[in-house]
């Protein structure tokens, strides 16, 4: 496939990091080109109603959100392509991203491709998300008030966003596939002497059932092989986070976690290539933190593209 365009600036995804950077290079006159992938506004398009993101005092949803941000970054010139990433290439200046209708060479890019939660893959799971199973609880803690829930894992995510659940519910039941924790000694201490927080050892859910909620988990002993039903009011998975990074294995040094490396800039390991939002964030993982970053990406793509370094 042959060269279609080149362009100063290519932003790779349009999650939260990806349409707020596009606002801010669209602003700065670098017309952008946002290859938006399959999955518009990223994981934040299935969160029902966003409450934390600032500016919304009655929330907002995930995908309204998502499409006011498009809105605004059009309104200064961004351009929008629906197609998917097949390669990246990073070896030669100007960078080659190629997608299925060709490929676009850019001075700079910024990588905001996301991460996804890992799942269960169990049946039920994909039907009863947004109503009753959830991978975030700072987004939908909130809507738990009083029920009786469960979490899956065993690392510092499961047992943080526990702790943080018992802020709403009456009672976190913590499922793990083991007999002990991944998680460190501190968030253990946490978790075993809230009262609210139980644990359920060397067991797996091996389906999620219910009408229009979730109500019950089909549980398995992994010890014993034993089965049994257990009643529930909603369940948060926090099995892991696995940053889109394919493209870039061999071509950007990646953190010990699997996120880009970036520097103060959010450049990555390579000059002009920047990252933003959470294939770059192992920490926060918020929406208004990849909007930030996204803006922060965009300020520094368009001081490379300024003083005419990038790439060099
Ligand atoms: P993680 O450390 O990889 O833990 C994932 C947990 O999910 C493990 O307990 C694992 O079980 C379990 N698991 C994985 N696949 C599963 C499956 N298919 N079915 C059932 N259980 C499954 O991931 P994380 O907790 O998201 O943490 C990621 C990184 O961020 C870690 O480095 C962590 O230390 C860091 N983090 C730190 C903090 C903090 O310091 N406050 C907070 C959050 C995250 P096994 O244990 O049996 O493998």
């Amino acid at each position: 496939m042959g060269l279609i365009e080149h362009r100063q600036l290519i932003i790779l995804g349009a999650g939260p990091a990806g349409l707020s950077a596009a606002i801010y290079a669209a602003r700065a006159e670098l017309k952008p080109l946002v290859i938006t992938g399959m999955v518009l506004y990223g994981q934040s398009s299935l969160t029902h109603t966003i409450e934390n993101y600032p500016g919304f005092p009655k929330g907002v949803g995930g995908m309204e959100l998502g499409q006011l941000f498009e809105e605004q970054a059009k309104a200064f010139g961004a351009e929008f392509l629906v197609d998917e990433v097949q390669a990246v290439d990073l070896s030669r200046h100007p960078y080659t991203v190629s997608v299925y209708g060709g490929d676009y060479t850019a001075d700079a890019l910024i990588i905001a491709m996301g991460a996804n939660n890992k799942r269960l893959n169990v049946p039920g799971e994909e039907e009863f998300i947004g109503r009753g199973v959830s991978y975030c609880g700072t987004c939908d803690g909130w809507f738990y008030k009083d029920k009786d829930i469960h979490v899956v894992g065993g690392g510092d995510s499961a047992l943080e966003e526990a702790l943080f659940l018992t802020r709403f519910a009456h009672s976190v039941t913590i499922i793990h596939r083991r007999d002990t924790l991944r998680a460190g000694a501190i968030l253990e201490n946490r978790a075993r002497t809230n009262p609210k927080i139980s644990f359920l050892f060397d067991s797996v859910v091996n389906e999620i059932r219910g009408s229009e909620g979730v109500e019950e988990l089909l549980i398995e002993n992994v010890k014993t092989g034993e089965k049994s039903l257990m009643p529930t009011e909603g369940l948060f998975i926090f099995i892991g986070h696995s940053p889109n990074t394919t493209f870039f294995e061999g071509q950007l040094e990646m953190e010990p976690g699997g996120t880009l490396k970036i520097d103060e800039h959010l450049e990555t390991s390579k000059k002009s290539v920047f990252a933003a939002g959470e294939i770059a964030d192992p920490h926060f993982r918020q929406v208004v933190t990849s909007a930030g970053m996204g803006a922060a990406a965009a300020i520094s793509a368009t001081h490379c593209l300024e003083n005419m370094s990038c790439g060099l």
